[in-house]
């Protein structure tokens, strides 16, 4: 029975919150944070269970801190944004408290995002004795976990991986992100990257691409190649591993409305000058494009993620691919949003169960791949998240 303080009160805050209050024989008390205390207040009126509410910018650590001292909880969810993972990190370290997140940090000045800031935090919460476990979304997270479930019990030796994303939905807008979209125009307006013998190459920007036949029906969609945080830890983890890859699918309309933005500069994250005003064109474009909360009602068909690993098991070559499906309208009727705040808060909560029922623990920073896959693979199938394994006699090129 434990304490839990949420920090961040969107759309991946709202799957978080329902999912904790359904287990109530863990998260004996629930607490919802975040810069608008509305928003909180608005998630806690759809559950049944009393959710308290508190306000906080957590850009400041010393409000963090006064607020963690008030709640007093065995674990911080944090759900914000990943400009605010350090001032949290910082915050728990000074209140002893553990930590987890769904996204590595990036500086809000630049869109890069790697693990050295948060892997330096590694001494500092071992020395306090304290779990700061990164990444616990879908992916980052469960790709993790479903490498490293491949790896113990499907293969000796994983050899190749591919992680795939489809977005096999859609919301009827003419253009919408699925998640903030600050956040994932930077990702997706990134440079592509993947692993190859020992070392990173660089792609232009969604310039390589194939075809993958999705399974159950949602047949063969376009996927582009992408760098994406978990390879980097995957093949710090797996050195084995000689090629690693993301790919996630795009819709033609998707990427022809993000070229014109990108053309006439509305990407742009350095300030411009508008009335006297410094004015960061992302930051803009986020506030006049559709709250990716507000298409949980719109939103039909569904998402298919997973991990297609290519190694030998037993001295034979083998092919497996182990993948999770989701339905949006699905996940509407269950916690009123779709499934890409779905798939990243059910394992946001799965994750915090595992460490507050003992099944993960540690001293330091862990990345989800480092723990045992079994506990957490079976808390999927039951809260929501079913997985399937296939063993196909063809893998990608
Ligand atoms: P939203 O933009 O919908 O929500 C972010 C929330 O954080 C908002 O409530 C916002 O408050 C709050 N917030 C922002 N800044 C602060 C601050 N300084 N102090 C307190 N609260 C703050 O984002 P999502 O819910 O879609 O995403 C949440 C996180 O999940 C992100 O880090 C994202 O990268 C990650 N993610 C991870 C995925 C995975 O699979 N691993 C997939 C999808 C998302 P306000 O409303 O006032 O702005």
């Amino acid at each position: 029975m434990s304490r839990v303080l949420i920090i961040g009160a969107g759309g991946v805050g709202q799957v978080v919150a329902h999912k904790c209050a359904q287990v109530p024989e863990v998260f004996s008390e629930i607490w919802l944070a975040s810069r608008t205390e509305e928003k909180c207040r608005r998630i806690a009126a759809q559950i049944s269970r009393p959710i308290h509410t508190a306000q906080v910018d957590a850009d400041d650590v010393s409000q963090t801190v006064a607020l963690i001292r008030r709640v007093q909880p065995a674990l911080v969810i944090n759900v914000a944004l990943p400009y605010q993972d350090l001032a949290i990190m910082d915050a728990c370290l000074e209140t002893g408290v553990h930590y987890l997140d769904t996204a590595n940090y990036e500086p809000p000045d630049e869109a890069k995002f790697e693990y050295k800031w948060q892997w330096a935090y590694q001494e500092r919460f071992r020395e306090k004795g304290l779990m700061a476990l990164l990444g616990s979304g879908f992916d980052p997270g469960v790709t993790n976990v479903f490498t490293a479930w491949l790896k113990k019990h499907e293969f000796d030796t994983i050899e190749e991986l591919d992680i795939i994303d489809a977005n096999a939905g859609n919301h009827g807008q003419p253009f919408a992100t699925n998640f903030n979209p600050e956040i994932n125009i930077r990702e997706v307006t990134a440079r592509g990257r993947y692993w190859e013998n020992g070392a990173w190459q660089e792609t232009d920007p969604l310039t390589v691409k194939q075809s993958f036949d999705f399974p159950e029906g949602i047949g063969p969609m376009n996927i582009y190649l992408m760098y994406h945080e978990e390879l980097e830890s995957i093949v710090r983890h797996f050195p084995e591993i000689k090629r690693a890859r993301f790919w996630m699918t795009f819709s033609e309309n998707y990427l022809n409305h993000l070229k014109v933005l990108q053309n006439v500069g509305m990407t742009r994250i350095d300030p411009v000058m508008y009335n006297g005003q410094e004015v960061i064109p992302l930051q803009f474009l986020k506030a006049v494009l559709p709250d990716p909360s507000s298409l949980g009602p719109l939103t039909k068909g569904r998402t298919c993620i997973g991990c297609l690993a290519r190694g030998t098991k037993d001295g034979k070559p083998k092919i497996a691919y182990v993948y999770n499906i989701c339905d949006h309208e699905a996940c509407f009727r269950e916690v009123q949003s779709q499934a890409i705040s779905y798939t990243t808060g059910v394992p946001a909560m799965i994750g915090a169960k595992m460490m507050l029922t003992g099944k993960w623990t540690g001293e330091g920073v862990f990345n989800m791949e480092q723990l045992d896959p079994d506990p957490f693979m079976d808390a999927l199938n039951q809260h929501g998240l079913p997985w399937v394994l296939v063993t196909p006699e063809h893998g990608m090129t």
